[in-house]
């Protein structure tokens, strides 16, 4: 499919199939099939018995997760309101009903694109992930234990608990009010890992705004682009934040970034920006604009928080809910539809101009929430630390609103993994006795790269879970996480999910029963109806015993799923659902095996085309990852005049290796071994670093250019780099590119 044109050329695709869904008049509903195959397996690696003795289980085994499932895509009204109702708090006179609860269009050739979840229904996610918990008495439970970036910053290091947050969060709402920010009003938020963080989220969300996190590594371009595309005219910042061993000075490139919006756009103006003084003492001097810069905690302490209070009533499947959540609806909370929107987030730009999604408040809570709980099975006396940045969608889903709604507690880590030492992770689990740890494929590699010592320096007794997201995660790493982190005793659980689809849609449920595949993201989330579809679009369906591979694709809609990109509808319509009409196209390839596991074999628009075999770029970078020398590899595809495409890998060696002529064949050699002679690698490159996203993500577009062009590579030719972590990665890989 690769000569019709990249993804990312959205409306070329266009072409494709046109007798796309399926009818769903075949005994089996969405993927009961995979899964009950899935559930019969004996080829995976079964969840310890510690693990299952030493953690809380919701459900009982996998047969009651398939179960669960069957429901969910049979009658997914019925299930997602009781589900919905049964779990959180929603405004008396408008709780969700089962007739009511989804509107929605899938088809691009019935028109419009739309989802809407609970339409009629009234909550606050704010209310349900802060308030609920303190109402039920559980106030004086951590929310978060904040753990600043320097180990000896004794003055940041502290535990706050629901009861403390909620008064946080109550005069950041009441200072946003007063800012004159309205119900709907995309509100900037430009701040390092610090609790005012998620209570800023939260703030926007108890009055119905809608908050815009940009992460706070971003540059004053790339803020001043998001600034601009929600017209946000409040911003929230900080002075600066030590990162590692460096200051990033944010306040000052907030500034930068807000100056580039008002030029250039005339009449446009950022009327009020909060200011959180985080570092006064290494910045004692930071400018503040007349009239539009306010101390944010100044601006908090002058709130007066009883004017804002008054009784009312809330209400858990249409019943009065004073008994389980306390007789108070704060009257400072907006009370909003379920489809008005809760934020607007930017993809990570792995493989273009980031997207400004837009997630609505209902729809997204029941689907934070419910992965949250059944992804991970975290208790009330466990510890959760998941290490994204509230900047990307893992931080808003599964380190604020999953968590906060199942009333966790949580770790929230201000610096980097690798400083002051790699052990850093370790010494946090040790610390505060982190049960469950959800982190991404980049750092693990990172980790494992700096050597066993780091980790074993550590006991890491308390681990029960530990979780992965953002790329696929190759076997040998998973074996390392697995083993080296976990001593083996550990379930791990692969989540695979887009900031479009907001919440898990593949995951390997820890549950008795559930085999886990080493590299297999898993099997689909309640209410996921997956669909692997072929060069043309069609169906392939699943047969016990058969493996087959191609786009993945979701035939149904979601409670959390993406409702628009903001402010171009269309652009969501044409990235997503015209190319297969009747599907969301997630955009990634994988390979389904005979057992009904998914296997995400890396981006569609990365898919190399040898001689007619088209190769998924995680299988070789997998094989490639398995030699001892391998830290990290990125595999492309270069023209080739036999084969039509030919293999390029970029490798990064770990320490003590240097890239010899007889190593690169070892490497030729373990690809044909492990895949085949036909993914044998036609170009090795040693590579000091790989261009990756600021969230972690190899960009692979950057590599495949470079093996186009060589040492003439025109970077203008690269498009948008602004999502770029380290710029120099790429000049350092054109100088040391090899022409061969
Ligand atoms: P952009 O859409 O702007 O190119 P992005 O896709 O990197 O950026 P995100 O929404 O942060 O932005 O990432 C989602 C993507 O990450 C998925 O489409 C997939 O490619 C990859 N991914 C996430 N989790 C997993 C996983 N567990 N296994 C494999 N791939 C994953
Ligand atoms: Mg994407």
């Amino acid at each position: 499919f690769r000569g019709r044109g990249r993804l990312s050329d959205g409306p070329r695709l266009g072409v494709m199939a046109t007798d796309g869904a399926p009818s769903t008049t075949s005994a089996a509903v969405g993927n009961e099939v995979e899964l009950a195959a899935a559930g019969r397996t004996t080829q995976g690696v079964p969840p310890s018995d510690t693990y299952l003795k030493e953690s809380g289980h919701w459900i009982a085994d996998f047969a009651e997760y398939a179960d669960m499932y069957r429901r969910s895509v049979r009658e997914p009204e019925r299930f997602w309101t009781e589900l919905a109702a049964r779990e959180f708090v929603w405004h008396p006179s408008a709780a969700p009903t089962v007739g009511d609860a989804l509107q929605a269009n899938f088809d691009v050739r019935h028109g419009r694109i739309e989802v809407q979840w609970f339409r009629n229904a009234r909550t606050n996610i704010c209310y349900n992930a802060v308030d609920r918990h303190v109402h039920a008495g559980r106030g004086d439970q951590v929310a978060f234990h904040y753990e600043a970036n320097d180990v000896d910053d004794a003055r940041a290091h502290r535990a706050i608990t629901y009861a403390q947050l909620l008064e946080m969060v109550r005069r950041m709402a009441q200072v946003l009010r007063d800012a004159g920010v309205q119900r709907g009003e995309p509100v900037a938020i430009y701040m390092p890992m610090v609790p005012e963080l998620p209570a800023a989220m939260l703030a926007c969300a108890r009055i119905g705004a809608v908050h815009s996190v940009v992460f706070g590594g971003f540059s004053a371009e790339s803020l001043a682009g998001r600034i601009a595309d929600a017209q946000c005219r409040v911003v929230i910042t900080c002075d600066g934040v030590m990162r590692g061993s460096k200051l990033v000075l944010l306040k000052q490139v907030a500034d930068e970034a807000i100056a580039l919006c008002e030029s250039r756009q005339p009449g446009f103006r950022v009327h009020t920006q909060l200011v959180l003084r985080r570092v006064p003492e290494r910045l004692p001097h930071v400018t503040m604009m007349p009239g539009r810069d306010r101390d944010l905690h100044q601006a908090m302490a002058a709130v007066d928080l009883s004017a804002a209070a008054a009784p009312a009533t809330a209400t858990t499947n249409g019943a009065e809910a004073v008994a389980t959540d306390g007789p108070l609806l704060a009257a400072d909370v907006e009370w909003v539809h379920a489809e008005e929107p809760l934020f607007i987030l930017y993809t990570s730009g792995s493989t273009g101009k980031p997207k400004g999604v837009l997630h609505t408040v209902g729809g997204y809570m029941v689907g934070a929430a419910s992965t949250f709980k059944y992804a991970f099975n975290v208790r009330p006396d466990d510890v959760y630390f998941c290490t994204a940045d509230c900047g990307w969608i893992t931080g808003h889903s599964y380190g604020v609103y999953g968590p906060m709604l199942n009333g966790a507690t949580q770790v929230l880590f201000e610096g980097v993994p690798t400083w002051p030492d790699a052990g850093r992770l370790w010494a946090i689990v040790d610390k505060y006795r982190v049960t469950h740890l959800y982190t991404a494929p980049t750092a693990i590699r990172a980790l494992k790269k700096a050597g066993d010592a780091f980790v074993k320096r550590y006991s890491r007794r308390s681990l029960k879970l530990l979780a992965t997201v953002g790329e696929p995660i190759n076997p040998q790493v998973w074996g390392w996480y697995h083993q080296v982190v976990g001593d083996g005793r550990c379930n791990v659980v692969d989540t695979y999910w887009q900031t479009e689809t907001g919440a898990h849609m593949i995951v390997s449920p820890p549950v008795r029963g559930f085999q886990q595949k080493p590299g297999s993201a898993g099997v689909p989330f309640f209410g996921v109806q997956l669909a692997v579809l072929d060069a043309s679009g069609r169906e392939i369906p699943f047969q016990p015993g058969v493996e087959s591979e191609g786009l993945l694709c979701i035939r149904a809609p979601w409670p959390s799923c993406i409702r628009s990109i903001y402010g171009d509808h269309e652009r969501m319509e044409s990235v997503y659902f015209k190319p297969f009409p009747g599907y969301y196209l997630t955009g990634d390839g994988c390979r389904r095996d005979g057992e009904g596991y998914f296997w995400l074999t890396g981006r569609v628009d990365d898919v190399i085309n040898v001689s007619g075999h088209r190769m998924g770029t995680a299988e070789v970078e997998s094989a490639l990852l398995r030699h001892p020398a391998v830290a990290e590899a990125a595999v492309v595809g270069m023209p080739h005049e036999i084969k039509g495409e030919g293999i390029c890998c970029f490798v990064t060696l770990n320490d003590g290796y240097d890239g010899s002529g007889a190593l690169r064949d070892e490497l030729v050699q373990m690809c044909r071994r492990e895949i085949g002679p036909i993914a044998s690698p036609d170009r090795v490159q040693w590579a000091a670093g790989l261009p990756k996203t600021r969230s972690g993500k190899i960009m692979r577009r950057i590599l495949r250019k470079l093996a186009e062009q060589g040492k003439h590579l025109d970077v203008a030719s690269l498009g948008d780099l602004s999502t770029l972590a380290d710029p120099s990665v790429v000049d350092a890989l054109v100088r040391d590119y090899v022409e061969e």
